[in-house]
């Protein structure tokens, strides 16, 4: 049998992999888990010999168990192609004794390039195993990497169109000209006055409005989403641990069946658990370390077991991780509560009314692999600027929160670590360039930013840069929180 996925929120739905990637979420509003992990086949020491997309389709199988081997190698050799900067896809390069994963040589120098470059394959392919004749409306709520990403991959993929909502003033300049100067004839970009989480929670409502589904099916329209909450996007990025820890093996650096500890910079615990899928199929992951930024309201859960999101939101100089409702911690908690979907679903309440929730001290001995912690913005400045000085390697803000967790948190216990490097420091020059030298580089223009970081660090200006440098501005859009159900209707003529 196949593997099923069924709602975090209830016992009812069963679903196919190619129907929960359609469907995004649940309809009672929970997230589709598989029914069952399934457990890696492949024997460790061959991992060393794999190539990028052949561990991708080891992976990948056994959770998309409804698609056949063509149609999976087809979405992947789509996906990891020339795309990506580098024929590895994600090279493992080693610093200080920390391993960093760079996971941004995709399209939009980013992590969120891993999956949503193969997303529009695996979306178009469960569209046409499962007839669906309605065009698919992708609706992603970003805080600020998600949103070009989800654009680049699905611009003008046939059958599709895509609205991405992104705060208005809680994204970098250049985060906010990648997506404003997007191209693709079936994309919109809308600003939002309010943060992350209000686009979040917007794009949320959307979703579960049933009156709209049904004008929209009447139009020939359906929603999808391309937020880490679809299981579409989870899988692929289960990949890259496993290639990591074949890296690791290939170099000598691990023996077969050795932990690897991970460190990962999180916001909507997306990639982190992806980690922790890998663990449970069977990769020898050790410990998980969940790195926040000031919004650090995983490290207060971890540490104490109380998940309360009832506090001020802080922009950082790293707004992906800008997040107080971690969408896909609701994953985990399913998990340890022994699978028990009335549970979380309410904790998921209690969330949601109360602004927090208590796990139970079972719960709690469940989490015992993950350990929580933190940068401020003075550490994380601090991070890049030593980091440079010592290697000449530029991290990123959300790498340089990862990197200062790991250094001062995970090294202690010895283990090699592998620190998921999420993009590169070109996406966020400013804040890059100021903590290496602030006197020097505050006066300084964006693009002037560009080049001197180029001339700093030696690395390649990357096309996604060079490509925005003079590219015209082509969506203006702003709305309040309330009117984004207005523009979606207006946009889709309903
Ligand atoms: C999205 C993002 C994160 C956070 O990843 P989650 O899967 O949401 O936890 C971290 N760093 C960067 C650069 C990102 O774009």
């Amino acid at each position: 049998m196949g593997i099923m996925y069924q709602s975090t929120r209830s016992k009812g739905e069963k679903v196919t992999a190619s129907q929960a990637i359609l469907k995004g979420l649940a309809d009672d509003g929970g997230l589709f888990v598989p029914d069952r992990m399934p457990k890696f086949e492949v024997p460790l020491a061959k991992l060393a010999t794999m190539s990028y997309q052949e561990t991708a389709y080891e992976v990948m199988r056994l959770f998309f168990t409804d698609f056949t081997e063509e149609e999976l190698k087809a979405c992947i050799n789509g996906a990891y192609d020339k795309k990506f900067d580098t024929d590895v896809i994600a090279p493992l390069v080693e610093k200080e004794g920390r391993y960093y994963l760079e996971l941004f040589h995709g399209k939009t120098i980013a992590f969120k390039d891993m999956a949503l470059s193969i997303l529009p394959y695996l979306m178009t392919t469960s569209a046409k195993k499962n007839g669906v004749k309605n065009e698919i409306v992708i609706l992603t709520a970003t805080s600020g990497d998600t949103g070009k990403a989800a654009l680049a991959g699905f611009a003008d993929v046939p059958g599709t169109s895509i609205i991405v909502f992104y705060p208005k003033d809680g994204v970098s300049p250049i985060q906010e000209k990648q997506m404003v100067t997007e191209p693709g004839k079936n994309t919109m970009v809308v600003g939002v006055d309010g943060n992350f989480d209000d686009c979040q929670t917007g794009v949320k409502k959307i979703f579960s409005d049933k009156e709209l589904a049904k004008r929209m099916d009447e139009k020939g329209y359906q929603f999808s989403s391309a937020n880490s909450i679809n299981i579409g996007r989870l899988v692929p990025q289960i990949v890259y641990y496993v290639y990591a820890y074949g890296q690791l093996l290939k170099q000598g650096a691990l023996r077969e069946g050795e932990p690897m500890d991970v460190v990962v910079p999180t916001g909507n615990f997306g990639n982190i658990l992806a980690a922790y899928y890998g663990k449970q199929i069977g990769l020898p992951v050790g410990k998980l370390y969940c790195a926040s930024n000031e919004n650090k309201v995983l490290f207060d859960f971890f540490g104490s077991g109380t998940y309360d999101r009832k506090r001020d939101f802080i922009l950082t100089s790293s707004p992906s991780m800008d997040i107080l409702i971690s969408s896909n911690l609701e994953r985990l908690i399913y998990k340890i509560a022994g699978n028990d979907a009335d549970k979380t679903k309410r904790f998921m309440a209690e969330l949601s009314g109360e602004g927090e929730y208590t796990i139970t001290d079972e719960m709690r001995r469940e989490l015992e692999s993950f350990v929580g912690g933190f940068a401020t913005e003075e550490q994380t400045a601090q991070e890049i600027a030593s980091v440079y000085d010592k290697t000449g390697y530029v991290l990123d803000p959300h790498t340089a929160v990862a990197s200062y967790v790991c250094r001062n948190v995970a090294e202690a216990d010895k283990v090699k670590t592998v620190v998921a490097s999420t993009a590169s420091p070109y996406k966020f020059t400013r804040s890059v360039m100021q903590a290496i030298d602030h006197e020097a580089y505050a006066p300084m223009g964006d693009f002037e930013l560009v080049d001197e970081l180029n001339r700093i660090s030696g690395v390649t200006i990357p096309q996604a840069i060079e490509s925005i440098r003079t590219a015209p501005v082509l969506h203006d859009t702003v709305c309040e929180v309330d009117g984004m159900k207005a523009v979606v209707e207006e946009r889709l003529g309903l």
